[in-house]
């Protein structure tokens, strides 16, 4: 039995409860080193995702301060900064909560052979996930493609209750020296937008979950009904706190099929779509490439435009396609689009704007606060036609008949389109202004200059995309 101290690597994971891992380094009585790494990997990521994850780190680091603990922060390569730390604390191991995705799991196989070579612990624990992504097996044996049996067979198993959050770390007899978040600038990327962003996040494991409990206590009912308009805040909105891990995923699913159980109607189908988060990792794992090569191969010659003027007004929420606009716009305001919108707008740029969806990829991957790598790239391939289980490239969807449906009073569009609201009635704090505020200053936009002409008109946009779609089937 050694008393050496453990580093505990977080890393996508800011919370104490349903946290295998820590119980598991909880219960050995060690003193504990967490530490949170701005490696080359993370410093990577997108604008908004790193601001975000900035945010988690600060409250995470008052959690642990509550305990009695602390949240060490280093920057630089992870296998000389564990190493470095592992030397000056005395520390024989370090465990993680594991990640998916390739660029993770190049990073952590290197880190776990550095370590083992060196005659030390390294380990590596589950709790990201409902399951592992090998857990599940079609009856041939290989990966599920196909939600609709993934699902059935997910349901069926017995997902682990989540582990209580610990009531105190052992500190190590003298911490390390920690950099200071602040030195990060985890923020600069987004400029002037990060003021904007802040109004719109939900930040920390307490707020996640009193937004879990929100939910199923008030919004659960009418999910299934009311979960496609964009609207309303018919969602749980979660997707930011698991994103960061500020709320585990086992959490979510006992607690909602608790309310299954009591008998809300819209539970089931809630618990249906945190499945498809594990069927994006579980393709993700199985098919790395996913977030830049099309799943189907026979997508390799279909002829998308490249980056384009097309595709900029997209992302400037300029296309004059007002539902488009409205998502763009929402995206660029809070961090966030609702899953219809995010349908809309990549179905319109990939089909009506024949644009390659990973433009579009990298386009969301830089604007949004949930950002995840497997979900971005199972969407985006899904809607683009090119991906498992995708919806077929002939669907099409018409923004503009979208709309009618869901978002009836447009109350959505005209919430987020400064243009149409009358000026005297524009206050500072409205969501519609915000996007002014937000967008670099170089792109030069005005509320006060009229809304755009429409890029394409709707029905010649979806003869484009058709003919296009046909060439590549003859
Ligand atoms: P709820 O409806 O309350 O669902 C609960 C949780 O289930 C979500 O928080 C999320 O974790 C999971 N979930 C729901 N729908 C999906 C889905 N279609 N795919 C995967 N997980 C889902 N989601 C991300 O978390 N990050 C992304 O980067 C991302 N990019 C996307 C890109 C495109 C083009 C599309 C079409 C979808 C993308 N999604 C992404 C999925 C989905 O839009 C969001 O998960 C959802 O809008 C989050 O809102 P919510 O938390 O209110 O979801």
């Amino acid at each position: 039995m050694t008393t050496a101290p453990l580093i505990l690597w977080f890393r996508r994971d800011l919370r104490l409860a349903d946290h295998p891992m820590l119980s598991a380094a909880v219960q050995t009585g060690r003193p504990l080193v967490p530490v949170f790494l701005l490696d080359p990997q993370t410093e990577a990521i997108g604008a908004a995702a790193k601001w975000r994850l900035g945010q988690a780190i600060e409250v995470f680091q008052a959690s642990l301060a509550a305990l009695g603990s602390r949240l060490i922060l280093r920057r630089g390569e992870t296998g000389p900064q564990l190493a470095a730390l592992i030397a000056e604390t005395g520390a024989t191991g370090v465990w993680w909560q594991r990640r998916y995705d390739p660029v993770s799991i190049a990073r952590d196989s290197a880190v776990k052979h550095l370590l083992r070579s060196a005659g030390l612990e390294a380990r590596s624990c589950a709790g990201a996930m409902l399951l592992e992504p090998w857990q599940l097996q079609t009856g041939a044996g290989g990966p599920y493609r196909v939600f609709t049996p993934f699902w059935t067979a997910l349901r069926s198993r017995e997902i682990a209750a989540p582990d209580a959050a610990p009531t105190k770390l052992i500190s190590p007899d003298h911490w390390p020296a920690s950099d200071q978040i602040s030195d990060w600038h985890l923020g600069k990327a987004v400029q002037r937008g990060a003021a904007v962003l802040a109004r719109h996040a939900v930040v920390g494991e307490a707020a996640a979950r009193l937004r879990l409990d929100r939910f199923l206590a008030q919004t659960v009912e009418s999910y299934a009904d009311q979960r496609d308009r964009v609207d309303r805040a018919a969602t749980s909105d979660l997707s930011e706190n698991l994103t960061t891990g500020e709320i585990g995923p086992r959490t979510i699913w006992h607690e909602a099929r608790a309310a299954m159980i009591r008998g809300a109607a819209g539970a089931e189908p809630f618990l249906r779509q945190l499945a498809w988060r594990d069927f994006a990792t579980h393709l993700f794992y199985h098919f790395p490439q996913m977030d830049r090569q099309n799943w189907r191969p026979d997508w390799e010659d279909f002829a998308w435009r490249g980056d384009n003027p097309d595709a900029e007004r997209w992302r400037r929420g300029m296309t004059g396609e007002p539902f488009v606009d409205a998502a763009m716009r929402q995206m660029y305001v809070t961090g966030r689009m609702h899953n219809r919108a995010r349908l809309v707008a990549a179905s319109y740029l990939t089909k009506h704007l024949l644009t390659d969806w990973r433009v579009g990829l990298d386009w969301f991957a830089d604007c949004l606060t949930d950002w995840d790598p497997a979900s971005n790239a199972m969407g985006w391939q899904w809607v683009a036609g090119c991906g498992p289980d995708a919806a077929p490239y002939f669907r099409i969807f018409n923004p503009a008949t979208q709309a009618e449906k869901f978002d009836p009073d447009r109350r959505y569009r005209d919430g987020f389109l400064a243009e149409f609201a009358a000026p005297l009635v524009r206050g500072r704090q409205n969501p519609a202004d915000d996007f002014f505020d937000a967008v670099p200053k170089s792109w030069q936009l005005d509320p006060i200059n009229p809304y755009p002409q429409p890029v394409i008109n709707l029905s010649d946009g979806r003869l484009r995309a058709l003919a296009a779609y046909q060439k590549r089937k003859t």
